[in-house]
């Protein structure tokens, strides 16, 4: 989320699989200024690697592999809300988005998971969490991107673990807590941490003289225009189809969907428009984790069927 820096030298997520590490070209001090040189510079990364694993001269690859089977499984971005400048984001600078906020309450994140102020690096004690930030709006996607509403409950859940101070309050439209064991987490947040729901229409994000942003609110309830003041407003942004899967969708000519997610078959869910290429994840849209992971077993299963007739051995 560009919060941090990093070494030349880095993984590119810490859990990621397999756990490989890279070098960045345009930083690297021994492959920008060491072309042509016969004393190399720096070199340090190779002289300390006690698996002798780095090797300055690897080159990009193009691998050509005869599949049998194709499985997409190229996910979401997320809606960039700047463009909504009721909201605030990009010139407010404690209004953040939720992934934003996972990364700052991430152990292995920039702030070794305390939830920090940009713009003062104190520690937020009111934090709102603003729902459907581009998603249910004719304006910008009319869909429901269906995983914002548990994941605010789990920010504003560890953010209560974090600090027993804090105070929390979910700015929703509807609270969609539609999967096994949600309704109950959603309760837990409410009563075991004290999350305040609002049902509301968030209006505007304003800031007072301390960077401080105040939301400002139709209380749906009671129909009064209400705000609140806050230490950070974290904005639950829509998911959209993913930038990556774009040009990969168009070189295998699979159909897409009228939003732009690629288009799975109502009694083939796994299934796209071109046979043999199958699809798993929040690529078809949003779904969450346990979903994706589902979907995946299932794809892998159609694939390896196809293998399975075709008779090929390794796979
Ligand atoms: C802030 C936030 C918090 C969330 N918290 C939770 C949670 O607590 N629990 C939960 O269940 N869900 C959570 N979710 C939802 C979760 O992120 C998704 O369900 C999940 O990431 C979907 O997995 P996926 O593998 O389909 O897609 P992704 O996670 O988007 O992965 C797709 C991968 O494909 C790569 N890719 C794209 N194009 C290409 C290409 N052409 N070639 C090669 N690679 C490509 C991408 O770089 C990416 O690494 C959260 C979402 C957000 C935004
Ligand atoms: S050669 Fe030097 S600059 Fe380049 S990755 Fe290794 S340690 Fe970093
Ligand atoms: S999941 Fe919740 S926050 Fe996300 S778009 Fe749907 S209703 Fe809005």
């Amino acid at each position: 989320m560009g919060l941090n820096l990093r070494k030349a030298i880095y993984k590119h997520f810490a859990q990621g699989i397999p756990s490989v590490y890279t070098i960045d070209k345009e930083n690297c001090i021994r492959i920008k200024k060491g072309a042509g040189k016969k004393k190399k510079p720096c070199g340090l990364c190779e002289k300390v690697c006690p698996a002798d694993a780095v090797n300055f001269n690897q080159e990009d690859e193009l691998v050509e592999i005869d599949a049998g089977a194709i499985i997409l499984a190229t996910g979401y971005d997320l809606f960039d809300p700047s463009g909504l400048s009721n909201y605030g984001y990009g010139r407010i600078k404690n209004v953040v988005v939720s992934l934003e906020c996972e990364r700052l309450m991430s152990a292995s994140g920039p702030t070794g998971g305390h939830l920090e102020r940009p713009s003062d690096g104190r520690l937020a004690k009111r934090v709102g969490f603003i729902q459907c930030v581009g998603s249910r709006d004719l304006r910008n996607r009319d869909y429901c991107s269906g995983f914002c509403c548990m994941h605010s409950i789990k920010e504003a859940i560890l953010t209560r673990e974090h600090d027993a101070e804090s105070e929390v309050y979910i700015f929703y439209n509807d609270l969609r807590a539609m999967g096994k064991g949600f309704h109950e987490y959603r309760k837990r947040g409410e009563n075991q941490y004290g999350i305040k729901y609002i049902k509301a229409r968030v209006g505007e994000i304003t800031q007072d003289e301390e960077e401080n942003p105040i939301v400002w609110y139709e209380d749906i309830k009671e129909g009064k225009v209400k705000h609140l003041t806050l230490d950070m407003a974290v904005l639950a942004t829509a998911s959209v189809p993913s930038e990556g899967g774009k040009e990969l969708t168009t070189v295998l000519g699979v159909d897409l969907d009228e939003h732009g997610f690629i288009r799975s078959e109502m009694i083939h869910p796994l299934s796209t428009s071109v046979p043999g290429i199958f699809l798993c994840g929040a690529c078809q849209g949003p779904i969450d984790i346990p979903e994706s992971v589902t979907q995946a077993s299932g794809a892998a299963a159609f694939a390896a069927e196809i293998m399975q007739a075709a008779n090929v051995k390794e796979y």
